[in-house]
């Protein structure tokens, strides 16, 4: 009867779920750590891996934090914060995946007895904020600068940077001869900042060791037609011209229709087929190239043509190759046959086609440009090969970062630890509950070497105790988790490198993570708003504020 008479306000459709409040955020930040805690283990050199598997049946090994978060296919609206973090510090860095995961977990989970408590969230934000960016000044001022040394100490440097990447990774047991490896391979495409100039190409079978660098280009051998046999296929200095053209006998459109009142027109018509692709062979051979690559098909007739001549042909080449093999050869690709002049074709000090495993690879070496590298990687299981190549991609990433911001922090927890204490000190002096806050933040820090000793079997706490104590003594600034003896050690002296660059993007991603997080107190799901449906009944709803509630449910999920 009550109901009857005073009507109810509604505000949102039917089946409108929404939570807020306090319970809202916890179980928010409860959803955040129960994400950081599938990452956990995989951190530091004795981090274990995940393997993952999809209703397909396809299977992922991996270390990478990053690759993990993306596989899992969280749900959960806030806990799918954490993953963008992690794509988001893949690609600005590539490194330090995991780490930024469970900074952001950590500093939530320190902040939840205070949200607890009723301590109004942007306090807490307004704490993590200062403590970040104190952090991160402070990180500059002890990040050691690597500038200005010679070719030689910087690729030793920049090898150590690579190695403490590849340590945690499966293919850590070969880490040296990786590391070297990569930073060859960057240090040959000089300052260009395309990643894609350093090509990974797989090849399973064999062992990790066989896998080697080209300093240029490598492709797997396309499709090929007969007479592909008789062309040679080692060339010294040849000139190479890069088509995107068809060198085929064009079959008529099914639709073609020529009328002919002479039989004997009609051969005329094949002729002029022919003479349009043997004028365009002709023209290929005059330009005096060796090598001819095209994006699209070459055929039978042109590859007969070309072995004839002594010519080396590959239709279909990829175009990520093609492209690959113009800017380390210095060729212009072409869309027509007319007119190749000389300076559209490149040239390189080798080619040849070489077998790998039971694949053939064609190969160009020593080219001018020499603005690209292959990394032609063997390995056992598919999935083995796959997970050393996104390894081998974060140091990639790692070795250009650190070779364009050239300065590197000490690893092994160490730049955490002393960022920490000085957080705390910093804490002391100031008055009011911000200092709890900022004790906080320091606290969660330390969640980098307290899970690389659990990750290792070490005694956590009597780690960090130690860690502590040389921390602040004021002389073991560059002290760490010793993964070797479960103690602790001089991080730089073990050459234990981090680019500051990778620290300095985690901080920053985690505490702005935390706080949006920490900035959300409603979350509301709109079962329709997805379909057409939903939209139409939106519309409807527009006179009762239907959407503007929806606008504000979704402000701090924008992110999503
Ligand atoms: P992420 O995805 O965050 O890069 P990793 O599994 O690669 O995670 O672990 C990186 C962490 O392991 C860093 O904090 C780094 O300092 C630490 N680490 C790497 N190698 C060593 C080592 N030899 N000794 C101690 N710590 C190491
Ligand atoms: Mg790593």
């Amino acid at each position: 009867m009550a109901s009857m008479l005073q009507p109810q306000i509604i505000l949102l459709k039917e089946g409108t779920d929404t939570a807020q409040g306090k319970g809202q955020l916890i179980s928010n930040i409860n959803a955040c750590t129960a994400v950081a805690d599938a990452v956990r283990t995989t951190l530091g050199p004795r981090g274990m891996d995940k393997l993952v598997h999809d209703e397909k049946g396809n299977t992922t090994i991996s270390n990478d934090g990053a690759t993990i978060m993306n596989l899992l296919d969280i749900v959960h609206p806030a806990a799918k914060i954490l993953a963008d973090i992690a794509r988001s510090q893949d690609s600005e860095v590539g490194d330090g995946t995991t780490t930024v995961v469970l900074l952001a977990a950590e500093f939530l989970k320190e902040a939840k007895p205070f949200v607890e408590d009723g301590v109004h969230p942007h306090n807490l934000i307004r704490s993590y904020r200062t403590a970040s960016s104190m952090a991160l000044k402070k990180i500059e001022e002890l990040a050691v600068s690597i500038e200005g040394k010679s070719l030689e100490e910087k690729k030793q440097l920049l090898s150590k940077c690579a190695a403490t990447t590849l340590s945690s990774k499966l293919i850590g047991g070969e880490k040296e001869f990786f590391a070297s490896m990569v930073v060859d391979a960057v240090i040959a495409i000089g300052n260009d900042d395309r990643l894609n100039l350093i090509g990974i190409k797989k090849v399973p079978g064999g062992t990790m060791r066989d896998s080697f660098l080209v300093k240029g280009v490598a492709f797997k051998k396309t499709f090929s037609y007969a007479g592909f046999e008789q062309q040679p296929k080692k060339f010294l200095s040849p000139k190479i011209l890069l088509l995107n053209i068809e060198l085929e006998l064009k079959s008529e459109k099914e639709n073609a229709e020529i009328r002919l009142s002479d039989p004997l027109q009609y051969q005329s018509i094949v002729d002029a087929e022919w003479n349009i692709i043997y004028d365009k062979l002709d023209k290929c051979v005059k330009s005096g190239a060796k090598i001819v690559l095209s994006r699209l098909a070459i055929g039978d007739l042109a590859t007969q043509y070309f072995a004839d001549r002594d010519i080396f042909c590959a239709g279909r080449v990829a175009e990520e190759d093609l492209k690959r093999v113009a800017a380390a050869t210095g060729a212009a690709v072409q869309t027509t046959v007319n007119n190749i002049i000389d300076e559209v074709l490149g040239t390189c000090e080798v080619f040849e086609e070489r077998q790998v495993g039971n694949e053939r690879f064609n190969i160009f070496s020593g080219c001018p440009s020499g603005q690209t590298a292959t990394i032609v990687l063997r390995g056992g299981a598919d999935q083995f090969i796959e997970e050393a190549e996104r390894s081998l991609h974060d140091a990639i990433m790692i070795v250009r970062r650190a070779l364009k911001n050239s300065t590197v922090v000490p690893g092994g927890g160490a730049i955490d630890m002393e960022i920490s204490k000085y957080l705390r000190q910093h804490a002391r002096t100031i008055a009011g509950k911000s200092q709890l806050f900022i004790n906080a933040y320091a606290k969660a820090l330390e969640v980098i070497p307290r899970q690389l000793c659990d990750n290792a079997g070490f005694d956590a706490t009597d780690v960090l105790n130690k860690l502590r104590q040389k921390h602040a003594s004021g002389e073991g600034a560059n002290y760490g988790v010793d993964i070797n003896t479960g103690g602790i050690a001089d991080s730089f002296a073990n050459f234990v490198w981090e680019p500051a660059v990778v620290k300095i993007n985690a901080i920053n991603a985690a505490t702005e993570a935390a706080c949006l997080i920490l900035s959300v107190d409603e979350t509301v799901k709109n079962p329709k708003s997805e379909s057409a449906q939903g939209e139409a009944a939106a519309s409807a709803m527009a006179g009762r504020g239907g959407p503007a509630m929806r606008g504000r449910g979704g402000r701090g999920m924008r992110r999503r």
